[in-house]
């Protein structure tokens, strides 16, 4: 496919560029960027046919005037519930709902039914994700067989699996990780992360005490313990859904220790605080929001780069599940379709991030703690990429939603920035009408 993305403003963190400009798609790559009187890579030939003379439309032509041409965006932690949970998402609405959101690849976590612990699984997964809309899938292996926290899995054959992932990052799944619960024996935490140093695999620690489920000293304990643990490996570590202002201290001097440790956050702990919960089923997730002061605290990380990556935590379930009050209500809200826009009006719109370092957040660091060759706009490098149209207000509206999960903490809120093209591999994915 040829594709001219006419006019946006380019934004590539990777080689920092910000500039009005046209890209050029041909094939699988991005052949040519043209932003003033600078031409990077050679402009195509067709580039002098268009609009086509015989009436076949032999390049697709989008109009990017007023938006954003980013590198499609990576979210590293995501709950596509599929196998066994297909009432609340499956592989297929997942994919549209991340397609929908601007985003190119997700990392699936494993605590599905049955648990991605087996080259099964993981290549069953990767079968059904070759039949949704193009979104890249990568699974995330769990480290304990079943996660029951005794034995490690078969962290071997699931990165021998033939999949997506292994072609593009030479695993057959992308990281291993317990999320949903924490290996709560710390020998057995430390023997899956050496196991996983040994296979090249990332490990994503779920970073709460299960016994203190909860509690912000819960999240900073597994926090304290997993950094000690890959420190004692020697082995890089990530931390999910960081909440609290404890966590980020410990992280914070975790880093300036020299410890390779890299942490998310989900847009929910930037925007709400626990004052605004009431009796709100869909402001309920593990963790759950905190003070007024750690939200500012979240927002400070992300700036000053404690923080390295925005995810979604994306966690639909039925409105049976969520409907029910917070207190019966289950853990987890949906996030994929929202994520750019919330982030985009709190932290860009709110002064906290520029354009560049919101895209870096969203796409380049989580390509770069995965080891994988996306989050870039550089001329040869694979076509991922999302247009925006980030003066356009809308109302977030859970009965739009392609996910099949409603379970959103942001209903009713009005938010600038719009998804108006995803792009993946060169083919178009997702167009808004
Ligand atoms: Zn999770």
């Amino acid at each position: 496919m040829r594709i001219l993305v006419k006019n946006g403003l380019i934004l590539d963190p990777d080689s920092g560029l910000e500039a009005a400009g046209d890209l050029y798609v041909e094939g699988q790559q991005i052949v040519c960027i043209k932003t003033g009187g600078e031409t990077r890579g050679r402009l195509p030939a067709w580039a002098e046919q268009i609009p086509a003379q015989n009436g076949e439309e032999t390049v697709k032509e989008i109009d990017a005037t007023g938006k954003w041409v980013v590198p499609g965006l990576i979210d590293l932690h995501v709950h596509l519930r599929e196998p066994g949970q297909e009432y609340k998402e499956d592989i297929f609405t997942g994919c549209q709902a991340a397609a929908k959101g601007g985003v190119t690849t997700v990392c699936c976590m494993p605590n599905t039914k049955p648990i991605i612990d087996s080259p099964e699984v993981v290549t069953y997964i990767d079968d059904k994700a070759k039949t949704a809309c193009g979104v890249n899938v990568l699974s995330v292996g769990s480290i304990t067989r079943g996660q029951k926290g005794q034995e490690l899995a078969d962290l071997q054959g699931m990165v021998a699996a033939q999949t997506r992932c292994k072609n593009l990052i030479g695993k057959g799944i992308c990281a291993i990780s317990e999320d949903g619960r924490s290996v709560m024996d710390a020998a057995t935490m430390l023997q899956g992360i050496r196991a996983g140093k040994a296979l090249g695999l990332l490990v994503f620690s779920h970073t709460e005490d299960d016994s203190l489920a909860g509690t912000s000293i819960g999240e900073e304990l597994i926090v304290a313990r997993d950094i000690m643990l890959a420190k004692e490996a020697d082995s890089p570590i990530h931390l999910c859904h960081i909440s609290t202002e404890g966590s980020l201290e410990i992280i914070r001097r975790a880093k300036a220790d020299g410890i390779p440790v890299t942490a998310e956050t989900a847009p929910h702990y930037f925007l709400l605080d626990k004052s605004s919960i009431g009796r709100d089923g869909n402001r309920k997730m593990n963790p759950p929001l905190r003070r007024k002061e750690d939200v500012e605290a979240v927002k400070r990380a992300l700036q000053d780069g404690t923080l390295d990556v925005i995810a979604t935590d994306h966690a639909p379930h039925s409105r049976e599940e969520k409907d029910c009050g917070y207190e019966q209500a289950m853990n987890g809200v949906v996030g994929l379709e929202t994520s750019f826009a919330v982030s985009y009006t709190v932290l860009v719109q709110g002064g906290v991030l520029t354009p560049l370092d919101l895209v870096d957040r969203m796409s380049c660091k989580p390509a770069e703690i995965l080891g994988l060759d996306r989050g870039s706009l550089g001329v040869g490098k694979i076509a991922d990429l999302a247009i925006i149209d980030v003066n356009q207000q809308w109302e977030i509206r859970e009965e739009e939603f392609a996910s099949k999960g409603r379970n959103t903490p942001f209903a009713g809120m009005k938010v600038y920035g719009k998804v108006t093209h995803t792009i993946v591999n060169g083919t178009i994915i997702y167009a808004a009408e």
